[in-house]
């Protein structure tokens, strides 16, 4: 079986470092990608360090990355879909059991038997899986997705898990022309959330947190910018919205959101914070408002996604870094110091 640079976390409280990983013989199905970018999620992250050890525990060496754009370099007997020197991408699954409803209706990401790309049972290998910050991967074929190739590669890497997030919500609840659709935290995923509510049509407002971010935000599609610390900005904007994306990775207070809200208004969270979140029952009953959550997307969806975002030339905005500078990346994502996602280069993986 084929050895692979990968770069991984030894424990919750250490750092990233170089390290040598096992890939799996190709099965007929199977493709073998030569990773060239894969970006930091902060989902990388909180799984690097444990944070989500209640629902997800870590189990270590922990490689992160689900957000794989590359090359094929070999492929399977069986294999259709790509061949030698294609570019293929794949985001945060790399399996499903195909069989289940969800699975039958193209909704991978609720089959209960999926496996994500990174600390998932690994049916091939045992152990765990690992994920992109290495220099390729083995995964089915069913799991890779067609690059448009007229998109900026670097940039597209993002689109594998904070595209796909909050493309999927945003299909899912109608956002389009008519509808007022804010836009919380302005990271990795709130970038995407703003370039698509703006694509689809939407008149769309940011929260932020952070000043220095309103003319990104404005240059990025937003048709308004909140400073969410400032009450009276929150203020002006109560009872309005149709549909609220939350994608703060931190402990904030969702009610402050919740109030803004029209009736009947939806809010969705796609961030993920370690600790619960507090909700206030009146804030849900008056307006008849209604609160949920969205995991990152099916595999069809994804591909939507992709050649949505070819016709309309959308990528990530990204900050390339060798993958030597992963650990200053992370404490950096955790001042939300990055426009507006960090993604490695992985040719400097190989020197
Ligand atoms: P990110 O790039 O670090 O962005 C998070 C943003 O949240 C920051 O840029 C900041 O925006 C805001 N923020 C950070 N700390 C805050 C605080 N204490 N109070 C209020 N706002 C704060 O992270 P990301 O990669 O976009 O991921 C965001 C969250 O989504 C993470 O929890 C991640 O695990 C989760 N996630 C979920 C899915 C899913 O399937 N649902 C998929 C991927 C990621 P401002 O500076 O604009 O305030
Ligand atoms: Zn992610």
């Amino acid at each position: 079986m084929p050895n692979a640079k990968a770069y991984s976390a030894a424990s919750a409280t250490s750092p990233l470092a170089s390290s040598t990983i096992v890939r799996r013989d190709l099965t007929p199905d199977d493709i073998q990608i030569e990773i060239l970018y894969c970006g930091i999620c902060h989902s990388d992250l909180h799984q690097a360090r444990n944070e989500w050890k209640d629902v997800f525990a870590t189990v270590y060496p922990c490689v992160p990355g689900h957000e794989i754009v590359g090359r094929v370099a070999k492929v399977g007997s069986a294999v259709t879909k790509f061949k030698v020197g294609d570019l293929a991408a794949v985001g945060c699954m790399v399996d499903s059991d195909g069989t289940c409803p969800d699975c039958k209706e193209g909704l991978e990401q609720f089959c209960p038997n999926f496996t994500l790309t990174y600390n998932s049972p690994d049916k091939h290998l045992g152990g765990v899986t690992y994920g992109g910050y290495s220099e390729s991967i083995v995964v089915r074929e069913k799991f890779a997705l067609k690059v448009p190739a007229n998109l900026d590669l670097a940039g597209v890497a993002p689109l594998l898990c904070a595209g796909i997030t909050t493309y999927s919500p945003m299909r899912h609840w109608g956002v389009g022309p008519g509808k007022k659709v804010g836009i919380v935290g302005l990271g990795g995923l709130g970038h995407m959330g703003v370039k698509f509510a703006h694509a689809l049509g939407a008149h769309t407002v940011v929260f932020t947190t952070s000043p220095g971010k309103k003319e990104d935000a404005l240059r990025l599609g937003a048709d308004e910018v909140v400073i969410s610390k400032n009450p009276e900005e929150m203020q002006r904007h109560l009872f309005s919205f149709d549909f609220i994306l939350d994608a703060v990775s931190a402990e904030h207070d969702v009610n402050a959101y919740l109030q803004l809200l029209k009736r009947d208004g939806h809010m969705v969270l796609v961030g993920a914070p370690e600790k619960p979140l507090q909700v206030a029952a009146f804030n849900l009953l008056f307006g008849r408002k209604s609160l949920s959550g969205s995991p990152i997307g099916g595999l069809k969806e994804t591909q939507e996604m992709l050649d949505f975002c070819g016709e309309k030339g959308i990528t990530s905005d990204i900050e390339l870094i060798p993958i030597q500078k992963v650990n200053e990346a992370y404490e950096r994502l955790l001042k939300s110091d990055v426009k507006y996602r960090f993604v490695i280069d992985m040719a400097s993986l190989k020197g």
